[in-house]
């Protein structure tokens, strides 16, 4: 077994697709090694040590300190200098390397193998007094941080005082013999706070250095890095050990950090910054301020200090060769560590780089063009989520916030207006003019008004399929779900978390991309299409094999989803419908009534105005497939709440507010969910469902009239569990298919499927499907029916959840690929066993998240249907799931 590689002098044992075993900065230091390029010469000890290390009370395996051994003898033939060589002396850097970046997150030890005697070589090799005191006293204090946990501060008082002493500010300023005594004071402080000596044996410190990194694997910081970026912890980190090069030895000296393309636009330049005489550490602590590499660059920031090009134009030079073999070698833009000394360039690191999701776009489209990568290859680098970034307006990144709170990112984008409590206030600050933030407990179907109204929508309650966040995200609108720390007392128009109060008419900002709630307006930059995004979406369309719909019931979200590039329609809440304008007031009646003659009554002044909904829905899909579901909320959630609403509701319809409490108090349920909703209401109030049916084909009529083309609408029936369910609705739809065919004179074509939300119709699908002519699976009921846990109310809990790790993500927005998948593949497979070719479809929230359409693209299905903004998510997540 091997547990060490080496690399330097244009070879390596390690190779770039190592990236498990010698972590990403190891396998891409032997990489470049390989190509020839200038890297100090080092070894990497691989993750599996960590791994043993972890497994065996914090050991090492046996061979491992003869593999160090010689790697390190590799390492001073090539440098020509030996490891505690009085004279010459080999310094070396310990560093981490995770499979997976985690910046910052571990340690590093820099200048290690220096001591009392080193110290004297390298002032001798170096020619250097100064350099050579100023390094050992960094030595110290980084080795005495990092593996002898002695706290930074000791020294940097002690550096204080020295400065005070000498009555000078800048390090600078510090002469070689004021160094050496900082370097008594400082291991005079090793050895008051540890209790032993600086220790002085280069060997035991190189091996208290790689224990450390190890153990920095397991520091909380690493350990919380890990949990938000899902990196496992049995990946584990591998330690570089490499040959210091260093960049403070004079003027002729430098360090730096690039891109080979700007990372925030993607354009085609060198971006990157240096600093003259600096080791690494300077550029990152922002102590001195770096200088540009390019004088473009430098043009473009309008800075006067002077470029690398023109400082250093030789190694400037070399540093653009090494630019073009990694764009070459790697096929994508690159993020490099770099260091000068004596006007030799040397290569630190390398590794793809970070980029906003603008730039990704940029990159991956140039460089299809450029010939360094294909289409496919291209439509694979885009980071489906990311398009979020594009396609809604953002925060501006240089903006101060103020985060006052944290919920559920429901809806991305960002917003800022006026705290209102009511969905009417809403509208009525709107019309006025004022840009509003809707503040609820939660939603319900009569807040759709304010909700278009607002700018943005913040809940405390609920989770990322409650009303709020499913309608919101339907209308592109930021949304802050479920944030429970948030106090929501509507009556004296106030918002508080912990101590901070915001009255109605004060303004606030959401984030609905990482759920942040902030004080007053942060300005936000809009969103600009631009033709890489268009070209990308081709390659995209070219490769996937799920079709792409959307949800959407009202002809903006429609029009804004065919431009998204949607191709049909997967699901039409028939009740959002219900809310516009005034038709709420004939379907209290109807609901209000007390026999099916009354009820008929009220249905009746619904169906023209659901007709027109439909004549425009089918106008603007263009012959494109248009899934309606008939009515699946139970009945009480249309009837007013407050004490005040019934008032005015029993005054718009004439009645006694007796009247309404009491049907309110009737069609109360204490499981609402699992109530008297969906297919239920169909089977007891078939005219419900008749009248759906109605509008519909009358609509389909009417279109088919004037426009000549055929409409195929795709009814639908929610909640079914049983055959004998749809088999009931069905004789419904059929009947008044007849009879409005029979009455227009058009043929009318028409399919007749069902819902699959409950477990049961899953495992039935075989006879489900003998009636059925298609399928749609709402994964957001069957979610929430297979794990018995409540899509309105788990919000509290499932943070919980997930940090227990019993949850790796929210089951309601992230599909559960095996519970809830598995019921979608016995479904499937049991429905296209009766039924060869079965459509089938999910309209879940699911349909919009990534590894969900994975799963879908996996499991066979035709199509995924999502809210508008998420159609170019789905549609690159298709394209990569065919890949
Ligand atoms: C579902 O349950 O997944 C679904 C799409 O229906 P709704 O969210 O309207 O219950
Ligand atoms: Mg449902």
């Amino acid at each position: 077994h091997k547990w060490v590689y080496s690399f330097g002098n244009g070879k390596a044992e390690g190779r770039a697709e190592m990236r498990n075993l010698l972590g990403g900065k190891g396998a891409n230091l032997a990489e470049m090694s390989s190509l020839g390029l200038p890297v100090p010469p080092g070894f990497t000890v691989t993750t599996e040590v960590c791994t043993y290390y972890y497994a065996n009370k914090e050991s090492y395996p046996p061979e491992l300190k003869d593999e160090v051994e010689t790697a390190l003898a590799g390492v001073e033939k090539i440098v020509g200098a030996n490891f505690g060589d009085a004279n010459h002396p080999l310094l070396v850097s310990v560093r981490s390397g995770a499979r997976a970046s985690m910046p910052g997150m571990m340690d590093t030890v820099l200048n290690l193998g220096l001591n009392d005697r080193t110290v004297l070589g390298l002032a001798k090799s170096s020619g250097d007094d100064r350099f050579a005191w100023d390094s050992y006293r960094r030595f110290i204090q980084m080795y005495s941080n990092v593996v002898l946990d002695v706290g930074h501060h000791y020294f940097e008082e002690a550096l204080e005082l020295k400065k005070e002493d000498l009555g000078v500010h800048m390090d600078t300023e510090l002469k070689a013999d004021d160094w050496k005594s900082v370097v008594a004071e400082y291991k005079k402080i090793v050895e008051k706070r540890t209790g032993k000596p600086f220790p002085q044996e280069p060997r035991e410190q190189l091996w208290g250095a790689i224990g450390a990194v190890f153990g920095s694997w397991m520091n909380q910081r690493a350990i919380t890095y890990r949990r938000l970026h899902s990196i496992p912890e049995s990946w584990g980190t591998a330690v570089n050990v490499q040959a210091m090069v260093f960049g403070n030895m004079g003027d002729d000296c430098a360090t730096g950090v690039a891109f080979t393309r700007d990372p925030s636009t993607g354009t085609n330049l060198f971006y990157g910054e240096y600093l003259v005489n600096a080791q690494g550490e300077d550029v990152v602590a922002g102590i001195r301020t770096p200088q540009h590499l390019t004088v473009e660059g430098k043009k473009a920031q309008k800075s006067e200090a002077p470029a690398m090009e023109e400082v250093m134009p030789e190694v400037f030079k070399q540093l653009v060769k090494v630019r073009e073999t990694l764009e070459k070698h790697y096929h994508d833009m690159q993020d490099i560590e770099f260091t000068v000394q004596r006007s030799k360039l040397y290569m630190l690191q390398t590794r793809n780089g970070k980029r906003t999701a603008k730039a990704a776009l940029k990159i991956a489209v140039d460089m299809v063009h450029e010939g360094l990568i294909d289409k496919k290859e291209a439509v694979a680098r885009i980071v489906p989520s990311s398009l979020d970034q594009l396609l809604h307006p953002t925060l501006d990144p240089k903006a101060p916030r103020k985060v006052i709170a944290k919920g559920l990112p429901a809806s991305p984008g960002a917003a800022s207006g006026k705290v209102v409590f009511t969905a009417e206030e809403a509208e009525k600050q709107a019309r006025a003019g004022e840009k509003v933030i809707l503040v609820r407990r939660e939603t319900s179907p009569e807040d759709i008004g304010g909700m278009h109204a607002a700018e943005g929508i913040l809940t405390s309650t609920g989770g990322m399929t409650s009303h709020a966040a499913v309608v919101a995200r339907g209308m592109g609108k930021p949304c802050v779900a479920g944030a429970g720390d948030v106090r929501i007392d509507s009556n004296a128009g106030t918002l508080t978390v912990r101590g901070t109060t915001v009255r109605t008419g004060e303004q606030i900002t959401l984030d609905g991309g990482t759920g942040e709630i902030m004080l007053g307006v942060v300005p936000t930059v809009q969103p600009e299409l631009s033709g890489d995004f268009a070209e990308l979406m081709v390659w995209a369309d070219e490769v996937r094999k799920l079709g792409i719909r959307t949800n959407a019931e009202t002809p903006a979200d429609a029009a804004q989803a065919r431009k998204f590039g949607a191709e049909g329609i997967g699901l039409c809440r028939t009740e959002h419908m219900f809310f516009e304008g005034d038709r709420i007031v004939a379907v209290r009646q109807m609901i209000l009534a007390d026999d099916e003659k009354s009820r008929r009554a009220a249905l009746a002044k619904i169906q023209p105005m659901q007709r027109q909904d439909f004549v425009e829905l089918f106008e603007i899909m263009a012959g494109l497939p248009v899934t309606i579901r008939l009515l699946d909320p139970p009945l009480h959630e249309f009837l007013p709440k407050t004490a005040e609403d019934m008032e005015e509701v029993a005054k718009d319809l004439g009645v006694e507010v007796k009247e309404i409490e009491a049907r309110a108090h009737k069609l109360h349920e204490f499981n609402p969910m699992l109530g008297h909703r969906g297919v239920r209401l169909g089977i007891s109030f078939p005219e419900i469902y008749e009248m759906q049916a109605r509008a519909i084909f009358e609509a389909v009529a009417e279109v088919q009239k004037k426009h000549g083309k055929t409409v195929i609408p795709e009814i639908m029936i929610p909640l079914v569990a049983t055959k004998k369910e749809l088999d009931l609705m069905k004789a419904v739809v059929d009947q008044v298919a007849a009879e409005v065919s029979h009455a227009s004179g058009e043929k009318l074509e028409y399919m007749v499927g069902t819902m699959i939300e409950l477990p049961r119709a899953a495992l039935r699908a075989g006879e489900i499907a003998e009636t059925a002519e298609f399928f749609s699976f709402g994964t957001n009921d069957l979610t929430q029916t297979t794990f018995g846990l409540s899509r309105d109310d788990s919000a509290s809990f499932l943070e919980k959840y997930q940090q227990r790790g019993i949850f790796d993500h929210d089951p309601f927005a992230s599909l559960d690929t095996e519970g809830v998948g598995e019921l979608i593949e016995i479904a499937a497979e049991r429905g296209r066993k009766t039924r060869t070719g079965l459509k089938l479809g999910i309209c879940g929230e699911h349909g919009g998240d990534p590894a969900s359409v994975f799963f879908c693209h996996k499991a066979g299905l035709d199509y995924v249907s999502c809210s508008p903004y998420r159609v170019p998510i789905a549609r690159l997540a298709a394209a990569q799931a065919a890949l």
